[in-house]
């Protein structure tokens, strides 16, 4: 099913959405992770009337979000209480953590309390998280998000939801502010699978787009005539109409404010190790996108990792001088 959220109508009988919709005015949202992409997302919810409480362990970004006008806890139990609950949080060792065990959340909200994660997990993780919920009576849907920070300040993410129907349904109203488009993938676990897929081809696609542009300027073009190439002709993608990776060229892209992230190098890895593993568990074959993972793991290794996954290119630019240097040596030898 894909709901274009201006189309409502279209798919609901008028009357229950507008009913909804007044159901979830001023809703107790509780929202754990408000890092790059998690705060930008709340802000859309407490702008739409919302109560939004944050709920952030680390002190740099819950000021921030104090100073964007969030009341913030650092303790989870915080989030007992609320109605609905999201987390946008880096891993699935942190998302695990946050709602399973008896320490977890799980264990201490009300029945029907509705628990939606927006992280890119993998899909076992997702389904486990899925199953404990049923048990405790909780609502669990897996609903990552595509459109980056640019995306998430816009509101303009395309969710992609696993998860039961009517729950997705009863939620859409709270979606729609942060989203542009949002499509139920499937059952449990279909979400982040989508996900998964998703950031092994924008991963790919990243990274044979710096090896590309560092090529093009080391055989002599001028990188700005070939994004204007580029874009007419059959390589024009979003990573180069978006994330160009040399600076100077695409004025919002990460790489012109000094690859400030953006989407992080070290998230890159995490998520292209999500799809090896897929690939593995489903015996498919992943061998361009493990040849990606390692250029990427490379860059995090060698202090790329807390950048924007773009400073690949920078990585790239060292690994070429460096390849350089000892050719010139070799040669003088
Ligand atoms: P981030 O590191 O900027 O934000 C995550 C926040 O969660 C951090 O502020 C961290 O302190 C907080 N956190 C971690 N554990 C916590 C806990 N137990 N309690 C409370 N807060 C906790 O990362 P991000 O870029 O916002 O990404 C978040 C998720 O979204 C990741 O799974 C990522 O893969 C996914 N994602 C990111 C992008 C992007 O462009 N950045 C795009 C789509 C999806």
């Amino acid at each position: 099913m894909s709901v274009h959220l201006n189309d409502l109508e279209r798919h609901h009988d008028h009357a229950v959405v507008r009913c909804r919709s007044k159901e979830w005015n001023m809703t107790q949202i509780a929202w754990i992770g408000l890092g790059r992409m998690g705060l930008p997302m709340a802000s859309h919810l407490k702008a739409a009337g919302h109560d939004v409480l944050g709920i952030e362990n680390y002190a740099a970004a819950a000021e921030r979000a104090r100073a964007a006008g969030f009341a913030v806890s650092e303790t989870l139990e915080a989030a007992n209480g609320a109605e609905v609950i999201f987390s946008m949080l880096p891993t699935a060792a942190d998302v695990r953590s946050v709602y399973l065990g008896a320490d977890g959340l799980f264990a201490s909200l009300r029945p029907g309390t509705i628990v939606v994660d927006s992280s890119t997990i993998d899909v076992a993780t997702a389904r486990l998280l899925a199953e404990d919920a049923a048990a405790h009576q909780l609502r669990f849907l897996d609903a990552p998000v595509s459109g980056g920070v640019k995306g998430a300040e816009a509101a303009t993410l395309t969710f992609m939801v696993g998860g039961d129907k009517d729950t997705l349904e009863a939620v859409m109203p709270i979606l729609e502010p942060m989203s542009g488009r949002v499509i139920s993938a499937g059952g449990a676990g279909t979400g982040q699978a989508a996900k998964i897929v998703n950031n092994m081809i924008m991963g790919v696609s990243t990274a044979a787009t710096c090896e590309g542009i560092l090529l093009a300027q080391r055989i002599g073009l001028d990188p700005s005539v070939f994004f204007e190439i580029a874009t007419t002709s059959t390589c024009d993608s979003w990573v180069i109409r978006t994330l160009f990776p040399a600076p100077g060229i695409v004025a919002t892209a990460p790489s012109s404010d000094g690859y400030a992230a953006g989407f992080m190098t070290k998230l890159m890895v995490k998520d292209l190790a999500l799809a090896v593993e897929a690939a593995k568990q489903t015996a498919t074959p992943a061998t361009v996108t493990e040849t990606a993972l390692a250029a990427y793991a490379d860059a995090m290794n060698n202090g790329f990792g807390e950048l924007d996954c773009t400073s690949l290119y920078l990585s790239m630019s060292e690994i070429a001088d460096e390849m350089a240097r000892t050719a010139d040596s070799q040669a003088s030898a």
